[in-house]
C-alpha cells in the first residue's frame, strides 16, 4: 500500500514537528505505546 503522507498532512491538526507527522500508522503506534492519544484524537 502506498503511503498517503501528503494527503494525511492536509488533515493533520498536530502543531508539533516530529518525524511521524503525516505517517498516521507510526503516529498512532507511538502514542499507543506512550499511553496517550494522537493530537487529532484529543478534545
Ligand atoms: S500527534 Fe504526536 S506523533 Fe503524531 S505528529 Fe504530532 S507529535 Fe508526532
Amino acid at each position: 500500500m502506498e503511503c498517503k503522507k501528503e494527503e494525511n498532512l492536509k488533515n493533520c491538526t498536530c502543531k508539533g514537528e516530529c518525524e511521524r507527522k503525516g505517517k498516521c500508522c507510526e503516529c498512532v503506534l507511538h502514542h499507543k505505546q506512550k499511553g496517550s492519544l494522537p493530537v487529532c484524537l484529543r478534545k
